[in-house]
């Protein structure tokens, strides 16, 4: 890899690659790209890895995909392993956003260029772009639905509900831009005390979910649902992810939610799994937001193919995301928030999901 990349940077440069083999020379001729993924513990990665290899392979590249299982050590090495078996370029979606600085500069003295995937890689200067989606968007879609849910908008004085606040993974930097997203939009309603977090625990280092575990996220609710509303009822749960919604229902239900008079609250979410659009159409998880992951997996392979050709990819936002050591140029993606009104023609219509597939 290295040596190829190095023969792209010289012939860049106008000078000759001495001793690059002419048939090892990057773009999408015969170059290997190394695609690293957090886990199969949630859908959506599972559908990523896969796009990005059809992506990838479309344009002829030849890919390695690794999934992390979330553990980061576990990623680093995997990364380390592609490294060595001399991968061209990498796309990585983090586990830990912060343990990769070590193995991303063996990257870079190799010359294997970078690309961070949904998920910013912070503390380093060795990535190159940033392919995600508008991830304060994400938060103020789940929040302003809760909002609009609620009938809090347009200056109504409706209210108090209460609602609780759940977070992702802190070890992953797009926890932040989604809560800062949704707090952008609640915190004046809780400010009027239009919304009341009975439970107090509103700073987001208080509401984070370590690897965004529904099992933890469940756990929390339970614990929730016992300190602060024996004589209270839940109106609205702020959930991040898809996968935390299900854990924070299940606490619900087992509570008595969802039957009899105590209506299930609001409970917003995001990826549009399976499981959860199924339950959005069962009455029982309220939103999702939906993020395109086809889109996706074409702006991380149009970038890698332009980086390998010695070309700039295209980029919608050269402000937003600094990672502590550089500002990383980014493709940012607009997500879509889904709901029983509209899934059947987002998700169905837009040939994400077929009718069966949601049965
Ligand atoms: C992604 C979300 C996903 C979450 C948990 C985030 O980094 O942007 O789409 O729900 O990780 O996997």
């Amino acid at each position: 890899a290295s040596a190829a990349s190095l023969a792209l940077t010289l012939t860049a440069c106008g000078q000759n690659s001495e001793g690059g083999s002419d048939e090892d020379k990057g773009g999408s001729d015969g170059a290997t790209v190394g695609i690293a993924m957090p886990t199969k513990s949630s859908e959506r990665w599972i559908t990523d890895g896969a796009n990005v290899e059809k992506e990838l392979k479309g344009k002829g590249f030849k890919t390695k995909l690794v999934f992390g299982e979330d553990d980061p050590d576990q990623q680093v090495s995997q990364i380390e392993n592609m490294i060595t078996q001399g991968v061209d370029a990498l796309i990585v979606a983090a586990i830990d956003n912060k343990s990769l600085g070590n193995v991303l500069q063996q990257a870079k003295d190799a010359d294997i260029p970078v690309i961070s995937y949904d998920r910013l890689i912070l503390s380093t200067e060795n990535v190159d772009y940033y392919a995600s989606f508008d991830n304060e968007k994400v938060g103020e879609l789940q929040g302003g639905y809760i909002a609009e849910k609620l009938g809090l908008k347009d200056g109504s004085e409706k209210g108090p509900f209460n609602i609780e606040l759940f977070a992702g993974s802190n070890d992953d930097n797009n926890t932040r831009y989604f809560f800062n997203g949704a707090m952008k939009v609640l915190k004046p309603y809780m400010d009027k005390g239009q919304l009341v977090v009975r439970s107090k625990q509103t700073a987001l280092n208080q509401v984070t979910t370590l690897r965004w575990d529904g099992g933890t996220a469940q756990k929390r609710m339970d614990d929730l649902l016992t300190s602060s509303y024996r004589s209270a009822k839940v109106d609205a749960v702020l959930s991040p992810y898809d996968g935390i919604s299900i854990g924070i229902l299940s606490a619900l239900k087992s509570d008595g939610y969802g039957s009899g008079s105590k209506a299930m609250p609001v409970v917003t979410g995001q990826d549009a799994e399976i499981a959860s659009v199924k339950s959005i159409k069962a009455g029982q998880q309220t939103q999702t937001v939906f993020k395109d992951l086809r889109e996706l997996a074409k702006v991380a392979a149009t970038m890698v193919d332009a980086v390998l050709n010695d070309k700039k990819p295209e980029v919608n936002d050269t402000k937003s995301y600094d990672n502590g050591a550089k500002v990383v140029p980014a493709y940012l993606l607009q997500p879509v928030s889904v709901d029983k009104s509209n899934y059947e023609k987002v998700l169905v219509g837009g040939g994400y999901y077929t009718e069966g597939q949601l049965n």
